[in-house]
């Protein structure tokens, strides 16, 4: 049976909160509860209001289902299923603690000083150089594939495409890199890279990102639509934020399309972050101008000002992209009706 040092766990707990395992775990948040996995997997797309509360000190409760537990590992190991060590093995990895040699738990376990309990110092997410061969080959399997017609529906030349180093996995691909455990969407995935800045100022592929393909008169269902590799987010196109010292702004967009639509338009300073929850602050805060072109609806909205004023109180000047300056739903919709101009991005007072 594996053991771990009661001090490792509760390392693991304070560098890693509910929340941002939450985060991670990808589960919605909306006005401080989130939709419960168990009981509202489809989130807002069928549910009103969420019904789960996450709270650092007290746990996790579904007021609806009754689910509940009282630390991170609990939530991890509700949420993805697996052993107690498999969760702990997940958040380790996120909270960049060696479990290895403290599995024997019989001499004291070598841990790093225990971080200031309100602010867990970032750490750095594992790169995983073996996934840029799995992108590779996805890449090479586009052409023709239909993930290149739903991109070209969507308005995006392969030539756009190819700079970004997109794939398309088929059903069975998807199913071999680990995007799908259950039945896969029928025409596939595009697939698209998490990037994460790394200590040594570069930047390199933690994860992967498949959007499932589908056609307007046939969408696939919301709980289908969208698959990560487990672990933790990075952002798609993270090494825009090293071109410090232009004049304009760095514009970050929630979902990856908006990202592409944003480059397509021709201002190639752009980054997506996969989410409106951006828990690394750290990552955007090299760049000293940004326009957050989050999603009009009035989630998108809030969570714009939110990460306004948190990287406002980091010395960025931040700009947010109204919903009267987004024709449609995202950038990504403005784009495909021909309306994004570039030069919102270039006239947004700062
Ligand atoms: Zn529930």
């Amino acid at each position: 049976m594996v053991k771990y040092a009661p001090a490792t766990l509760d390392t693991i707990r304070q560098r890693v909160s509910l929340e941002q395992a939450a985060e991670y775990l990808h589960l919605s948040p909306l006005r401080g509860r989130y939709f419960c996995p168990f009981c509202q997997p489809t989130g807002k797309a069928d549910h009103h209001t969420p019904d789960m509360g996450i709270s650092n000190g007290k746990g996790f409760h579904c007021f609806k289902c009754g689910k509940s537990g009282s630390d991170v590992f609990a939530l991890v190991q509700a949420v993805q299923g697996g052993t107690f060590p498999d969760a702990v093995r997940y958040v380790a990895s996120l909270a960049g603690v060696q479990l290895k040699e403290e599995q024997l738990a019989v001499k004291p376990p070598r841990i790093s000083p225990p971080a200031p309990k309100d602010c867990p110092p970032p750490t750095s997410p594992i790169a995983r150089p073996e996934l840029l061969g799995t992108l590779h080959g996805l890449s090479e399997a586009m052409e023709g594939s239909p993930g290149e017609e739903y991109l070209q529906r969507r308005g995006f030349s392969l030539s756009v495409v190819g700079t970004c180093g997109l794939g398309y996995a088929s059903p069975t691909a998807c199913r071999a890199i680990g995007l799908d455990k259950g039945q896969p969407p029928p025409l596939g995935r595009v697939i698209f890279p998490h990037f994460a800045p790394m200590p040594d100022g570069g930047t390199d592929i933690i994860s992967l990102y498949g959007r499932a393909i589908d056609t307007p008169s046939n969408p696939t269902p919301k709980e289908l639509r969208h698959r990560h590799l487990p672990g933790p987010k990075g952002f798609f196109r993270a090494a825009s934020v090293r071109a410090i010292g232009w004049p304009e702004p760095l514009v970050v967009c929630e979902g990856p399309f908006d990202a592409l639509a944003v480059l397509a338009a021709g201002w190639p300073r752009v980054l997506a972050t996969y989410g409106v929850g951006v828990s690394r602050l750290d990552w955007l805060t090299p760049a000293r101008s940004i326009l957050i072109a989050f999603d009009a609806d009035t989630v998108g909205q809030a969570k714009a000002k939110e990460l306004a004023a948190a990287l406002r109180h980091r010395g960025v000047s931040v700009s947010i992209l109204t919903p009267d300056e987004i024709e449609g739903k995202d950038v990504a919709e403005s784009f495909a009706l021909g309306q994004l101009n570039p030069a919102i991005f270039q006239a947004v007072q700062l």
